[in-house]
């Protein structure tokens, strides 16, 4: 006799599928950090198809056609109402990545993957000689095919959005513009009262000798500090920092010294320790369910800019740390004040290149990226154009003109990388970021005198609580509206700026 199978055996299937595909692909992000910090040279011959290999099987797993028959029994609505609130995450996400993998034809991936590795090789060397016209066939193939991706997975709306999608699920291009309009607008008038104060800010105690093992020694500080458990994790050296993780609790993050400029390691650990702290932070019991994870990309980069901007580079930090960093470079701060160290990690410079940029023109950099790739994807303008597009959009956000191709539409891997729709997720994350910040201040009006005593965990808790609980099971711009009360909109960005460069550049 057949026996029909309940609901309970449904839900332990799909979540045993998914827990072996979740562990075969954090089984994979130890090759990949593996090979960012340890891998000796050589060892990159086969690491290359053991990657390709693991990725196959992962992809093969989890796009088993038996997933999908799982997710159609669990969504019909007689099912779904005995779901608990858990197990319907589960489903919503899953279905959402699993029809992302499987609607794809495989010519159109292996295309794309194709296009991509070719496109980056033409564009490290395109860069060199500084010419973005050895680089043009290449981002016109690699364009084609994105716009076919958003044709197979977008589901009506703007092709641009359907790309946007899988970086910051449920946002939209129309949702952005006005944000972004508004940012542009106030950040432009902010750059003229900066340059009008005539006043540049004194960056000199930064550029020291500052010996490496003690810089890394007071990168430890101030993670512990912040609340990184070196039992669930731990930091070492790459070319450029990140983060990554095997679950909860065994989180990586790297970061990378110069001896003669004390900011860019302890930034770059402040930043990927925002984001660890997020990873670290997630419920035991969403790992290996497909919600183990941060949120989108804008949510994962408010924590780490929280951290390092909002946190990191004011007063109240340097208030804690300066006496702490003494200790390891007695001779070097021995004149500087907490003023000082915040006046000197605060410059801002317009510049042509966007990973040098200082927290008010970055954003900047972002929304002309967003605006000409949109434009582009949506077929407003073409390839060829980019370089003329850019120069000119350059000249109206920044005042300025890049001397050649490497210095403006080149200095970027993204879009070589098939990474289109990726670019305003860093601009978000400062605007959630903001708001996030002044929802903080709100709830603990001391705030600003526990950090300068160092009581960073008061900051935790409270994105513990209103942040990390939820994983991957609410999208970034719902998972700020519950913490804050509101949709996500820059105004709290705009004015966090305008106070804190106002007060370092005297106006
Ligand atoms: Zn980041």
């Amino acid at each position: 006799m057949a026996r029909v199978t309940t609901v309970a055996e449904l839900v332990a299937e799909l979540r045993a599928r998914i827990a072996e595909a979740s562990d075969l692909g954090q089984a994979a992000a130890v090759l990949g950090w593996d090979q960012e910090t340890m891998m000796p040279p050589k060892g990159a011959m086969f690491r290359a198809t053991q990657q390709a290999a693991l990725a196959g099987v992962i992809h093969e797993r989890f796009t088993q056609p038996r997933v999908g028959e799982l997710l159609s029994a669990l969504e019909a609505p007689d099912t779904w109402t005995q779901l608990s609130d858990l197990d319907r995450a589960i489903v919503r996400v899953n279905r959402r990545d699993y029809d992302r993998a499987t609607k794809l034809p495989a010519a159109l991936v292996r295309d794309l993957a194709i296009a991509t590795t070719e496109g980056v090789e033409s564009w490290r060397k395109a860069r060199e000689e500084s010419r973005f016209d050895r680089f043009a066939p290449n981002l016109r193939r690699i364009v084609d095919l994105k716009r076919q991706e958003a044709g197979y997975i977008g589901s009506g709306a703007s092709p641009y959005d359907a790309l946007l999608d899988e970086y910051e699920p449920g946002m939209t291009a129309a949702q952005l513009q006005p944000i972004f309009v508004n940012l542009r607008q106030e950040t432009v008038s902010l750059l003229d009262r900066i340059d009008r104060s005539g006043k540049p800010l004194d960056r000199t105690v930064l550029q020291q000798e500052y010996a490496t093992p003690k810089q890394l020694a007071f990168t430890e500080v101030v993670l512990r500090k912040m609340g990184f458990d070196f039992e669930a994790g731990r930091q070492d050296l790459s070319t450029h920092p990140f983060t990554t993780n095997f679950g909860p609790t065994d989180v990586r993050i790297t970061t990378r010294v110069d001896e003669h400029e004390l900011g860019m390691a302890l930034y770059g650990s402040i930043h990927e320790g925002g984001h660890a702290l997020y990873e670290q932070g997630i419920p035991l019991e969403l790992a290996r369910t497909g919600l183990g994870n941060g949120s989108s990309l804008g949510t994962h980069e408010s924590q780490s800019r929280l951290w390092e901007n909002f946190i990191g580079r004011s007063e109240m930090f340097w208030t804690w740390a300066l006496p702490l960093l003494r200790q390891e470079f007695p001779v070097q701060v021995a004149n500087a004040s907490p003023e000082r160290m915040t006046a000197a990690v605060n410059q801002v410079e317009r510049s042509y290149i966007r990973v040098e940029a200082d927290e008010v023109t970055y954003n900047l950099h972002i929304i002309l990226r967003f605006e000409i790739e949109r434009r582009l994807i949506d077929g407003e303008i073409q390839v060829d154009e980019l370089p003329s597009v850019w120069n000119e959009m350059m000249g109206q956000y920044l005042g300025l003109t890049p001397p050649n191709d490497r210095l403006g539409v080149l200095q970027d891997t993204h879009w070589a990388s098939g990474l289109i729709g990726y670019f305003p997720t860093y601009s978000l994350g400062n605007i959630y970021a903001a708001q996030l910040w002044a929802a903080l201040h709100r709830d603990i009006p001391d705030l600003d005198a526990r950090i300068s005593r160092g009581e960073f965990a008061v900051v935790l808790d409270w994105l513990r609580q209103r942040i990390f609980r939820y994983g991957r099971s609410l999208d970034g711009a719902d998972i700020v509206e519950r913490a804050t009360g509101e949709a996500p909109n820059a105004t709290y960005l705009v004015e966090y700026l305008n106070r804190k460069y106002g007060a370092l550049y005297g106006f």
